[in-house]
């Protein structure tokens, strides 16, 4: 017997946090629970304001519809950025968001996504960077630590990065620029960065408005840049190009399990580092998002670090965080009734 809830869950944000000039109060989203034979498994649907092309409530009815089906003994087909039925046509793709948490459900119920994970993720850089210091001198293993630049005159970023790579000899870091610099801007940065440190930059992500300014940067500067959002918004295939490093894969934004794997699998083709990277989810997908980059690019640490944006982790506790853990009892659910009792 089949049996699907989905859960809506509201975790309060810390203050301050703000996506595209859009503060965000709570993270919103819905839990998928599945069950089958005495087996579970469990996937997170949360589109990211103002980064998903879906609303939570477009996810939600998506992920209703497709969950009655395979209540009712149907199994999906992740094929593409959404999930779809091979008998079932008429049902349009589910969004990203949706074809993720179901696909990732889907996942722990037939035992194909590993448990292993080392639940280590890239420390992001915020504020004092002087404080910041002793962590990165301590990080076991490679050092790499995430630095978001573009956020203040790009002379300030040359400076921080200078201070933090002088500081911490054997650190690594990727920069997230997130489009923000006018290539004069993007240049000026370069200026003034000691050129002793560009071997240590892993990669700069996005760092222009457009993938032609960003490749033209690389050229020129010899800092190497991954692609983020021009894989989404500008539907940018994954093919080697110079000075392309590496490729930044959030599967929330991105679509199912196995699409998600398809472009691990196309940036490994083309020589480049695939980075898994969180769109700011719970715990719990958090949890599944290293597990998913132990599995998919092993080696390779994932962009983690969101969950101190969050006063409260959702179901699984990250091991070592001090947030309290809010249950499935805590949550409002909407159950869906196994198919003995639809039939
Ligand atoms: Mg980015």
């Amino acid at each position: 017997m089949r049996r699907a809830t989905l859960y809506h869950y509201s975790l309060p944000m810390e203050a301050g946090v703000v996506l595209r000039n859009q503060r965000l109060k709570s993270r919103d989203g819905l839990v998928v629970r599945l069950e089958r034979d005495g087996r579970q498994g469990e996937g997170e649907i949360a589109p990211l304001p103002g980064f998903s092309r879906e609303t939570l409530a477009e996810a939600g009815a998506s992920a209703l519809e497709i969950l009655r089906r395979w209540v009712n003994g149907e199994d999906p087909l992740a094929d593409g950025p959404g999930l779809v039925f091979a008998a079932g046509a008429a049902v349009p793709p589910a969004p990203p968001s949706a074809a993720f948490g179901i696909s990732m459900a889907l996942a722990e119920l037939d035992q194909s996504l590993p448990d292993a994970a080392p639940y280590q993720t890239v420390p992001l850089c915020t504020g004092d960077p002087d404080g910041l210091i002793p962590l990165l001198a301590a990080l076991p293993g490679r050092k790499i630590a995430k630095v978001k630049v573009g956020m203040y005159e790009a002379i300030r970023d040359s400076v921080t990065v200078n201070l933090l790579l002088d500081a911490v000899p054997d650190l690594h870091l990727r920069l997230d620029a997130n489009r923000s610099w006018t290539p004069a801007k993007a240049a000026g940065f370069a200026r003034y960065l000691d050129p002793a440190h560009v071997a240590r930059i892993d990669f700069l992500e996005e760092p222009c408005a457009t993938p032609g300014q960003s490749l033209a940067f690389a050229h020129d500067t010899g800092i190497a840049i991954a692609w983020d959002e021009s894989l989404r918004d500008a539907g940018l295939s994954i093919q080697a190009r110079p000075g392309l490093a590496a490729v930044v894969i959030k599967p929330m934004l991105t679509g199912g399990l196995s699409h998600c794997r398809a472009l691990v699998e196309q940036a490994h083709r083309a020589g480049l580092v695939a980075v898994i990277s969180s769109a700011i989810e719970s715990s719990l997908g958090l949890t599944q998002l290293s597990r998913l980059a132990a599995w998919l690019t092993p080696g390779v640490q994932p962009g983690l670090d969101t969950l101190s944006l969050m006063r409260s982790q959702l179901i699984r506790p990250w091991p070592g965080s001090p947030l309290p853990l809010s249950t499935h009892g805590e949550l409002f659910q909407t159950l869906l009734e196994p198919v003995a009792r639809l039939s």
